[in-house]
């Protein structure tokens, strides 16, 4: 692969191993089948904890692989391709894991990441409400201290993952309505069968086999020991691990986009019309010499992020330009694969539909391509 002169003998031998999971224990027809089904991985979510990567980024001393982040980059990769959705369902624990590291109280870290370690639990995180996205600080779910409880009450909107078993949700919420926006913000760590909690999964367009769901709080109570970081901490908090978050999810889109690559490149050679392989039509030809050109683009930005992270540098440009432009090549290339597959493609068995309705979601979730673009400018001097 060309990308080896970018990696370490050690860093290509885990990518490969990455890859080989993804195909022999995973496989692309279980992820098809959690999608068509709606249904969450959790044979898959156990296979790769066995294997020890659902905790790689946890430190050796309390259980993990201790793995940096171009090695986490590389796993994400691997487990997007079929699927970022795949990729998310097991990312998306890692950032509230980190989160109970760096702020959890050691009673914390017992009764929330000791299970996580073990694979008795797994992590949400819910930042949006149906008017609060980009504007994610406008959060203004209730959370009012009563003895010792928090009682909640709002409305959460896009929690991915969250109505899994033994989901622990890390909730950002209002805590301080006079306080100044970011300021009046906590995080509450709430497990999900938390009594007047109702969950309502969405029928969204991508992210299925995740889950995404609405989350109606009337009256829970959730106890203040489950406070993460300190009352007005959650602004903070939530948005520690973003540059790690943006990482990984642009790697998952590289996965995901070049699987897209692959598979219109082999039907492109199968498929023939007048009486010739489709790929001897100089027009798809060049479709796909522009696919791959982009998606390798994208990887090199990845890569170029997880890089600097690792040399313990700040990478928010690098990360947002990595983010905004690896989930629109993922969109791009997507298009395209159904274009080269014609009809065939929008069938659920040629995958392609599959990575196109989430490249969909890609340039939306974790921060839309205008707001990577607006925080890319904004490091941009004159
Ligand atoms: C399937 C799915 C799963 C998700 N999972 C989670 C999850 O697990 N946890 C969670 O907390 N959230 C989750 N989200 C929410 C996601 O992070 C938000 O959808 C995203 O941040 C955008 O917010 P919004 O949908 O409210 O759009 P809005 O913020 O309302 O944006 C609408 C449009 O306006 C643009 N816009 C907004 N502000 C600006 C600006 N300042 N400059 C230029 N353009 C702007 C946006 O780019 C977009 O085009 C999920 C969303 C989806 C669809």
């Amino acid at each position: 692969m060309s990308f080896d002169n970018f990696l370490t003998a050690e860093q290509q031998q885990w990518r490969d191993t990455c890859h080989r999971v993804m195909d022999k224990e995973i496989t692309r027809e279980y992820i098809r089948e959690c999608d068509m089904n709606r249904q969450y991985y959790y044979e898959g979510f156990e296979k790769l904890h066995e294997l020890g990567m659902v905790t790689m980024l946890i430190p050796e001393e309390l259980g993990g692989m201790g793995a940096d982040t171009m090695a986490y980059t590389l796993f994400c990769e691997a487990a997007g391709k079929y699927s970022m959705d795949f990729g998310g369902a097991i990312g998306v624990s890692q950032f509230t894991a980190q989160n109970l590291i760096h702020y959890g109280t050691p009673e914390q870290q017992e009764q929330f990441l000791q299970p996580f370690i073990e694979g008795n639990n797994r992590f949400a995180i819910s930042i949006s409400e149906p008017h609060s996205g980009s504007d994610a600080a406008a959060a203004n779910t209730r959370a009012v201290k009563s003895g010792d409880h928090y009682v909640l009450n709002g409305l959460k909107q896009w929690c991915s993952g969250s109505s899994a078993t033994n989901a622990v949700i890390c909730m950002l919420v209002r805590t301080d309505p006079d306080a100044p926006k970011r300021q009046g913000l906590s995080v509450l760590l709430i497990p999900n069968d938390t009594p007047g909690m109702e969950l309502r999964k969405l029928k969204t367009l991508a992210r299925r086999g995740t889950g995404t769901n609405q989350i109606f709080l009337d009256r829970a109570k959730v106890p203040v020991e489950n406070r993460l970081g300190e009352e007005g901490q959650g602004w903070e908090i939530i948005t520690n691990h973003l540059q790690l978050e943006r990482v990984s999810i642009a790697a998952s889109y590289v996965g995901c986009a070049q699987q897209a690559v692959d598979d219109a490149l082999a039907y492109a050679h199968q498929r023939e019309a007048f009486g010739q392989p489709i790929f001897k039509f100089q027009t798809l030809r060049h479709m796909l010499a522009d696919m791959q050109t982009e998606v390798d683009a994208a990887r090199l930005l990845t890569y170029r992020s997880a890089g600097m992270m690792d040399a313990g540098q700040d990478a928010l440009r690098e990360v947002s330009m990595a983010k905004l432009f690896a989930s629109e090549t993922l969109q791009k290339v997507t298009r395209q694969g159904i274009q080269i597959m014609g009809g065939h493609g929008m069938l659920p068995e040629a995958d392609m539909e599959r990575y196109f309705r989430e490249g969909m979601q890609a340039t939306v979730g974790g921060g839309t391509s205008q707001i990577q673009r607006t925080i890319i400018a904004q490091t941009m001097q004159y």
